[in-house]
């Protein structure tokens, strides 16, 4: 159909293009613009048979409505070609009719055709109005319904005009309402704003709703309450480091953070009870419930993770609290004395009248028992990359004067209680022990290892290692040299001389700093030099060995076990060629207690589960020192407190260690306990581990076995005579790293470590308590019914809060009483408060520090560290040589005294007599006199 039509258009346009008058023909209308002359008035026909035209068949409906007439129009592009000649009947002529026919009544051949022109157009009018190209071809009927539908979509449209007019007011409406809103927000406080957009956007509201929900929240009269998780965290937080009045001034800031009643159901109180007589057992068990049983939030959701089973380690440290006795009134008892010498005192309960106060009184005077000013905190924490928070599950009062026997019968008491609470080992997994039973078990706390390597290297005996005396003022020299050193962030000085002795930062830096002297260019050394350098070199390779799997979170367990075995070997080497001149014996001893915990760390754990990963750097307690710091940072301005304080303030250490999990980034992380202050390796923590640190990834033989050959390799190189071979050196079986001459471990001598600053001899040295691997009978249940007894029998015993204090009669409230007999005069809660308020660190320099002289030092003027010089020396105390030496010491004051070494000093005075300054040196050559 539509291709016939184009045909028959195509075959109009040919017709159109013609004037119709160019070609007259005979027997035709002389003019074509006639479209219909009716039949009457057509000229007389000649005699030759004319062409009588072409009969019309039309078959839709009415001819008068559904013929398009108006194609016929002469200008039409869609003029047919050909014109009606009769209506009844209907008949029609071709435009180019020949006008005679050889067949006499039939059409010409030109009309014969006509027919395919009117079907197409019957089909077409035939169809509906929509399918019509143009309304030029339609007919009547077509046009009215193209006319109604037409009228249909002005309606359509007209409607749409008053539906959008209407949604145009209510737009403008809305956009008057928000800028209202706008306004007022801008000229208006409205408390809890932000929790207003999710309420509007669960609840549906308007603008017309939100701005009148504000308009009352801005009075007071409504206050959203659909506190987010993290609002209440944020609470919890406020309220254990600001107390109550932090969150009710925060509750009616314009935050309208949560109300301490709202917070009370989130808040978990989990509070530790200290041990007031000895390590009890019922006590600690009950600690490890409330840390590590199941907690319920409101609504019975948890928001912990669901337990998993890993390995465990038991911490130990003390914490500075007031020296101070107080009354419990729970218990009926006084509380604060030390734990080693309570059995001194025949009770503790305070009963009726003042007889045990006094009692106790006396027993403090005569030095019998001690007013506890440290308490022991024993801690457990999960060796797992998340939650490897210290929980407190032993609280107890100690002087630091008892025997270790004291200390080892605590551990087995946690350790023992661990294994039987139902929430402890059962629930969560076991404690890894290092030696149980030994008392090396507690030195592994790498980062206190640290600090006293570095005590030791300050000190002024420093360490000797292939003849040099490796100590400040020797550093100071070399530290001077190395290339590409920033010294801005900390000076030499403050590196060598720190005023805070027990940053672990700057430990870790001082280890680093001799490390990194094996980059000097070793082609600018003069010959007296290089025997130095040779030294910290060997000394450098030493250390980098033993920091490296602590701080480089690249390594994987394999290479971090290798490293500290060489270190151990190294160790050992320089420690059977200079003995205690290489290092102290307890130092020693602990270093190489920490590699053994390190490599029984991964044994354990292979034997729990070799999936699980073994994290080197939680080895230590620095979980606990996160967990003291965090008990500080509760007491805010005072960080101290007494013995029944500190229970609360572990309470909030804990709710403040659980939302730091969820919060990481809302913690001020303790610096002190950092170690590197680098941009990546800042606070190397479990998460930060990037290495493969399974247990089944590493082979500890395979490990072992490299180690040492490092270690000997190293020894080769740097010509470290003995021993040989490590392999043969250890033949004897009573010979290991730990006891490297055999026989006594060194650990275990008496003398005073020099790597520990300010230590006083252990006061309790019997013999009896020398003896290595005691066998402590451990009776469990005993021990735990005896304790149950004594709780029993405390409790069944009702007790008043107040006591008779004279014959009278009189009563007084415990409290006071204990108070006041324990008063004294050196009450003072710190010496050096006012000190420190003027922003002096403890153990840095006093307030009345002397000015350093600032004169200038120059090598015409002044004799300074490291420069040559001649002597005459006594030796055998009869001979007398000249020497040629290298000062490394200079002093002021005889050799062995405490006066600060210095490191130059004007060459005028050291020529006096009476100068005051000792000059130690390395002696090069020695030319005897006769
Ligand atoms: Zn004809
Ligand atoms: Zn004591």
């Amino acid at each position: 159909m539509s291709s016939q039509s184009g045909i028959m258009s195509k075959g109009v346009h040919v017709q159109v293009g013609r004037p119709p008058s160019a070609q007259p023909i005979a027997g035709q209308p002389p003019s074509a613009t006639a479209s219909f002359v009716p039949p009457s008035t057509l000229p007389s026909v000649p005699a030759i048979p004319q062409c009588p035209g072409c009969p019309l068949t039309w078959d839709p409906a009415v001819f008068w409505s559904t013929y398009p007439f108006h194609v016929h129009e002469p200008t039409s592009r869609y003029n047919p070609g050909y014109q009606f000649i009769s209506f009844s009947p209907l008949l029609i002529r071709s435009a180019r009719c020949l006008g005679s026919s050889g067949n006499p009544g039939k059409p010409c051949t030109r009309c014969s055709t006509l027919p395919f022109d009117v079907a197409a157009l019957r089909d077409r009018a035939k169809e509906p109005f929509n399918l019509v190209r143009t309304e030029e071809r339609m007919n009547h009927v077509q046009l009215l319904e193209k006319v109604a539908d037409l009228k249909e979509q002005v309606n359509d449209l007209k409607l749409k005009t008053v539906n959008l007019e209407r949604s145009l007011a209510s737009a403008r409406d809305d956009v008057a309402e928000y800028k209202a809103i706008f306004h007022f927000l801008g000229t208006n406080t409205v408390p809890a704003l932000h929790r207003m957009f999710p309420n509007a956007l669960t609840q549906e509201w308007g603008s017309k709703k939100f701005f009148h929900q504000i308009q009352a929240a801005s009075r007071g009269d409504y206050i959203p309450r659909s506190y987010t998780q993290y609002e209440i965290d944020l609470a919890i937080l406020l309220y254990e480091l600001g107390g109550g009045s932090a969150v009710h001034a925060m509750n009616h800031s314009i935050f309208a953070l949560p109300s301490l009643k709202t917070l009370q159901p989130y808040r978990r109180e989990h509070k530790p009870k200290p041990c007031l007589d000895h390590a009890n057992l019922l006590t600690i068990s009950n600690n490890i419930t409330t840390m590590f049983g199941s907690h319920e939030e409101k609504g019975g959701k948890s928001r912990e993770a669901p337990v998993k089973i890993c390995g465990h380690t038991l911490m130990f440290d003390e914490i500075a609290t007031e020296r101070k006795v107080e009354y419990m009134s729970t218990t009926d008892e006084m509380a604060g004395f030390c734990l080693e010498h309570v059995d001194a005192l025949k009770s503790l309960t305070v009963g009726k009248d003042t007889t045990t106060v006094e009692a106790a009184v006396t027993a403090v005077k005569e030095g019998k028992v001690h007013i506890a000013h440290e308490a022991t905190v024993g801690a457990i924490s999960h060796l797992s990359r998340h939650d490897y928070g210290a929980k407190p599950v032993f609280i107890g009062p100690t002087c630091k004067k008892g025997s270790w026997r004291t200390m080892l019968e605590t551990m087995l008491s946690v350790l023992e209680a661990w294994k039987h609470s139902p929430d402890g080992e059962a629930k969560h997994g076991r404690i890894i022990e290092i030696l149980p039973g030994n008392p090396l078990y507690p030195l592994i706390y790498y980062r206190h290892i640290f600090k006293r390597i570095c005590t030791l290297l300050c000190s002024w005996m420093g360490m000797l290692v292939k003849g040099v005396c490796v100590n400040r003022d020797l550093l100071v020299l070399w530290f001077e040299r190395l290339p590409n050193h920033d010294w801005s962030e900390m000076s030499i000085e403050n590196l060598l001389h720190p005023k805070d002795a027990q940053c672990v930062f700057r430990a870790v830096k001082l280890l680093l700093c001799i490390v990194e002297i094996q980059t000097i260019d070793k082609t600018t050394l003069d010959p007296s030099e290089e025997a130095e350098y040779e030294a910290l070199c060997l000394l450098g390779k030493v250390f980098e060995f033993l920091l490296e799997p602590f701080i480089n979170p690249h390594l994987s367990l394999s290479q971090q076990i290798t490293s500290l075995v060489t270190f151990a070997h190294l160790a050992c080497g320089l420690f059977l060629q200079n003995s205690t001149s290489f290092m102290s014996n307890q130092l020693y001893g602990d270093l190489q207690a920490m590699v053994k915990a390190a490599i029984i760390m991964v044994a354990q754990t292979k034997v729990l589960d070799p999936r699980l990963d073994v994290l080197l750097c939680l080895l230590g307690d620095n979980p606990v020192e996160t967990l003291f710091g965090r008990s500080r940072m509760c007491g805010g301005h005072s960080p101290n407190c007494s013995i029944s304080e500190l229970w609360t303030r572990f309470c909030s250490a804990m709710n403040l260690d659980n939302v730091f999990k969820h919060h990481p980034e809302l913690e001020k992380t303790p610096r002190r306990l950092k170690l590197v202050r680098a941009r990546d390796t800042d606070h190397v923590g479990p998460t930060q581990w990037v290495g493969k640190i399974s247990a089944d990834s590493c082979d500890i033989d395979l490990c072992y076995d490299e180690g040492v050959d490092v270690a000997e390799s190293i020894m080769r190189e740097h010509s470290v005579s003995e021993p040989k071979s490590f392999a043969e050196h250890f033949q004897p079986l009573e010979k290991d790293l730990l006891r490297p001459f055999g026989g006594k471990y060194p650990a275990l001598s008496p003398e005073i470590d020099r790597s520990v600053v300010n230590t006083s001899p252990p006061s309790d040295t019997s013999s009896d308590d020398t003896t290595i691997n005691p066998v402590f009978l451990f009776d469990y249940d005993a021990r735990l019914g005896l304790d149950e007894a004594q709780r029993i029998a405390t409790s069944n015993d009702p007790h008043s809060v107040f006591a008779v204090i004279d014959s009278e009669g009189q009563l007084c409230h415990k409290k006071a009483i204990v108070r006041t007999f324990f008063e004294t005069q050196n009450n003072q809660i710190s010496k050096d408060r006012l000190q420190r308020i003027r922003g002096f660190t403890i153990g840095g320099k006093t307030w009345e520090r002397e000015e350093t002289d600032s004169e200038m030092v120059s090598s015409s003027t002044h004799f300074q560290l490291g420069n040559l010089f001649a002597t005459f020396i006594c030796y055998n105390g009869t001979h007398l040589g000249l020497a040629l030496a290298k000062s490394t010491i200079i002093k002021r004051g005889i050799p062995g005294s405490k006066s600060p070494s210095v490191s130059a000093i004007p060459i005028a005075e050291l020529g006096l007599p009476s100068s005051p300054f000792t000059i130690c040196g390395q002696i090069f050559s020695l030319l005897p006199l006769k």
